[in-house]
């Protein structure tokens, strides 16, 4: 028997459509790359979408096509999210940190019909033009007269908001259509799309609102550092409005003090990003001596946060930080650590591996570790096992794929190993193709680089498995120092040795100006390892 309650279709356009008329005048502040500042609120952001969308039927699209954003954080790139996605067209945000031969393969295995672009991009643009098989019109988004008219491939944005929109609703149609469209970024093989839906994109966004993931408050103010193009800022653009916290957006300037002034002057209680962003920050900070002044916390995910990083933020200026785990093909949150209520009286160095672990399961996400042959393992927080994942939010199949991208029981493979405790608490202890084998034992590089970057003279560090005779493989650390002083292996090791098992101490120590950072702000180790194939230690 079915239940006797109305089917209303989750769509995008409803997101923006209860911020405008509950929110409207929240406001949404945008530093442009300009550099200048721009107000903006919610019913504006719902009322230019429209006119957008409006645009867009009219140049003819459709629903299902792709329409690629190559662009930063800002209001206008809000709108193409909700213009796009609310016609049941499909936003595609491309990663601009790409190289131009990663890009034109992206887009042409997307085959997108536009192509809208930040202006500070335009020579990217044009150099990867020649080569796009199915774009039809490029479309800077902020003052472009000139460009339409030396070319009429190009279009100018705001021709395309005049429309009139007092007849326009937005449509409605079925809540499993296609939303967006994000590639991985291809650490393993060619960049894989991964398409999301109306559906998984407003789940997604309703959960990460409830008070044990974002607990995101209309008191609050938002600013995401992690890009529209890293898996839609961790759906922050859809979170937010129905939260109705006020949103700020960086633009392209993420160094120090750019952040720390618009934090600062803009109220920003909460700030979401991967840990390299934070270095800046943190100095800066260090340098002010003092936080902006409204910030409460910072959510950190993308890559393990390390000891040193929590400790700065939370004991130096009382912000709180939380970690967080998930991925492109989880739209993406999966886990976020908040300290259970029987932990809080524990002293602060006892609830440090507690608070290092990437968090606990949200509803709505199911995890299981398995070893080898597909078994589960205990949820003891010692068996560590690759980690699989279940639910309404998560990849089904990869676009274009006919392969389902899940395991024969319905699982999702992460492709990390990890640890679950009887808590529920998760903790990443390496990628599967990073976790260095060596004798019997499995060595976490990520465990080994978090305790590396808490000693005074390490910035960034980086452990890679190098190949042993006798052990199979030994780790390698890398490192970034943090002034003239390089320590010897013996010395950093003297310093591990409270923290970690011997069988783990690297073995060779090489300090570098700058460790290789990818499309996504991580280090990439397979770059690491080609550099470092042929060491002998
Ligand atoms: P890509 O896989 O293309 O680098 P994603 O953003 O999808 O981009 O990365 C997901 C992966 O990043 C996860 O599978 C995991 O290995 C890693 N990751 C994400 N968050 C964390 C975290 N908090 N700690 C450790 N690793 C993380």
């Amino acid at each position: 028997m079915h239940g006797l309650m109305m089917n209303t279709p989750l769509l995008i356009s409803s997101l923006i459509k209860y911020a405008s008329q509950y929110h409207s005048d929240t406001q949404i502040v945008t530093r442009t790359l300009e550099g200048s500042i721009r107000f903006s609120n919610f019913e504006t952001l719902n009322e230019r979408s429209k006119k957008l969308a409006c645009g867009l039927l009219e140049l003819g699209i459709k629903s299902g096509d792709r329409i690629a954003t190559l662009a930063w954080n800002t209001d206008r790139h809000l709108e193409l999210y909700y213009g796009i996605s609310g016609i049941g067209a499909v936003c595609h945000t491309l990663n601009l940190r790409l190289s131009d031969e990663e890009l034109i393969y992206i887009i042409n295995h997307a085959e997108d019909r536009l192509l809208f672009f930040d202006n500070t991009l335009k020579s990217k643009v044009e150099n990867i033009k020649p080569y796009l098989k199915s774009v039809e019109k490029f479309i800077p988004i902020s003052k472009t007269k000139d460009l339409e008219d030396i070319d009429s491939h190009y279009l100018n944005y705001e021709n395309l908001l005049t429309r009139k929109i007092t007849n326009f609703d937005w449509p409605v149609f079925d809540e499993n259509q296609a939303a967006s469209l994000c590639y991985t970024s291809g650490t393993t093989g060619r960049p894989k799309g991964v398409l999301y839906s109306h559906r998984t994109t407003v789940i997604h966004a309703m959960a990460s609102c409830l008070n044990n993931v974002l607990a995101l408050r209309v008191e609050d103010v938002v600013l995401p550092v992690v890009p529209m193009f890293h898996v839609n800022a961790w759906g922050i653009p859809y979170s937010v409005p129905i939260s109705g916290a006020k949103l700020v957006m960086p633009g392209d300037k993420l160094d120090g003090k750019n952040l720390f002034d618009l934090m600062d002057k803009e109220n920003v209680t909460i700030a979401l990003g991967v840990p390299t962003v934070w270095l800046g920050l943190l100095d800066h900070m260090d340098k002010e001596a003092r936080k902006p002044h409204a910030l409460e916390r910072v959510i950190i995910g993308g890559a393990a946060v390390s000891e040193s990083m929590i400790d700065r933020f939370e004991i130096d200026y009382g912000v709180n930080v939380h970690h967080a785990w998930g991925m492109t093909e989880m739209s993406p949150i999966g886990v976020l650590n908040s300290l259970k209520p029987k932990f809080s009286k524990l002293t602060r160095s006892d609830k440090m591996p507690i608070k290092l672990k990437q968090g606990r399961g949200i509803y709505g996400v199911e995890l299981q570790i398995v070893d080898d042959d597909g078994n589960e393992l205990p949820r003891d927080g010692a068996s560590s096992g690759h980690l699989l994942v279940r639910g309404p939010w998560i990849i089904s199949n990869y676009y274009k794929e006919k392969k389902s991208a899940l395991t024969k029981d319905g699982w999702f493979d992460t492709g990390d190993i990890a640890t679950i405790d009887k808590d529920g608490y998760m903790n990443i202890t390496d990628r599967s193709k990073d976790i260095i084998k060596s004798g019997g034992e499995w060595i976490s590089s990520v465990a080994l680089e978090n305790v590396a970057v808490g000693h005074d003279a390490v910035l960034q560090a980086a452990v890679i498995g190098i190949y042993h005779p006798k052990w199979q493989e030994r780790p390698l650390l890398i490192c970034v120092p943090k002034g003239d002083n390089l320590p010897s292996l013996e010395e950093i090791n003297k310093f591990l040795s409270d923290k970690i098992p011997k069988m783990w101490f690297p073995d060779a120590i090489e300090w570098v100006d700058k460790l290789p950072i990818g499309a996504t702000g991580k280090v990439v180790k397979a770059e690491l390892r080609k550099i470092y194939k042929d060491y002998k230690i």
